[in-house]
């Protein structure tokens, strides 16, 4: 009896496997893709489209200092690469942006001639760093023209960027960073405009690979508030490219499908454009 239960489980498995295979690779939108000064050389345009192609990657949110590589990126691959604009630029960095005295005519600048769906990604390592004419400039940009905000930042700086402008539509970065799933959880509780991406976070969503159960409940309960991303911060992380997605692939696994596919790419295709990417591999 015992010896056909096993092989009944062994037939049940190839099945779901067959099954698995059957509906294909689920596609991943990259929502934190930058393609910095540095990556150029080593990674041409075509050589990044390669490797969105090998990693089962359709689209991708991109940003970069300087904006020059996002929109190269975005412009060997218009309908691939969906650009938002990064306030960094040559001495304007993580540490000083929220204080740059041409911070709103280079950001208006740039929005006008381009066709950007968002103002990020940007560091708020300190919360009263939201607390700047600049920032609040930038979220009346955002507002005007319905655009997201990719920010990087602990639970505090956002609440400030909410209490600055409630109808903002915020993106953070990295689910937080540190922030444990119960801060992530009340945080997309009290704030309906909030939507999160994982880059950086598989290690906790998914310790040795095995989808956490905190977590699970999260992408249950705010399964239309999670998004996925890599992170190409530096130059080696394209050398890893494929793996960084396939950490995430790999959770995503676990979950039902059409959770899974929320996750994968639906979410951000609502938020960001380009049709139903679900037939493609
Ligand atoms: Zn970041």
């Amino acid at each position: 009896m015992r010896r056909i239960g096993l092989v009944l489980a062994a037939a049940l498995a190839l099945l779901a496997g067959a099954e698995a295979k059957a509906q294909g690779r689920l596609p991943i939108f990259d929502c934190h893709v930058h393609y910095g000064q540095n990556d150029w050389a080593p990674y041409p345009t075509a050589k990044v489209l390669e490797l969105f192609d090998a990693a089962g990657v359709p689209r991708v949110l991109a940003s970069s200092t300087p904006d020059d590589g996002t929109l190269m990126l975005n412009k060997a691959a218009p309908d691939r690469v969906v650009p938002i604009l990064r306030p960094y630029r040559s001495g304007v960095t993580s540490s000083n942006w929220f204080n740059d005295p041409n911070l709103a005519q280079y950001l208006e600048g740039r929005l006008q001639a381009g066709a950007y769906k968002g103002i990020g990604e940007f560091h708020l390592f300190d919360p009263n760093s939201a607390d700047t004419p600049q920032v609040k400039r930038v979220t009346e940009l955002a507002l005007e023209r319905d655009i997201v905000l990719h920010v990087h930042s602990g639970a505090e700086p956002v609440r400030r960027l909410f209490a600055i402008e409630p109808k903002l539509k915020i993106l953070w970065a990295h689910a937080g960073m540190s922030e444990p799933p119960e801060v992530v959880g009340s945080m997309l509780d009290k704030y309906a405009t909030l939507w999160t991406e994982l880059s950086f976070r598989a290690g906790d969503v998914a310790p040795g690979g095995k989808l956490d159960a905190r977590w699970r409940t999260l992408f249950e309960k705010y399964s239309d508030r999670f998004m996925i991303g890599t992170d190409t911060y530096v130059t080696p992380r394209w050398g890893n490219y494929v793996d960084l997605v396939e950490e995430h692939r790999q959770y995503l696994m676990q979950l039902p499908r059409e959770l899974a596919e929320k996750i994968a790419f639906r979410n951000a295709v609502r938020m960001f454009g380009g049709g139903n990417l679900a037939g493609l591999n």
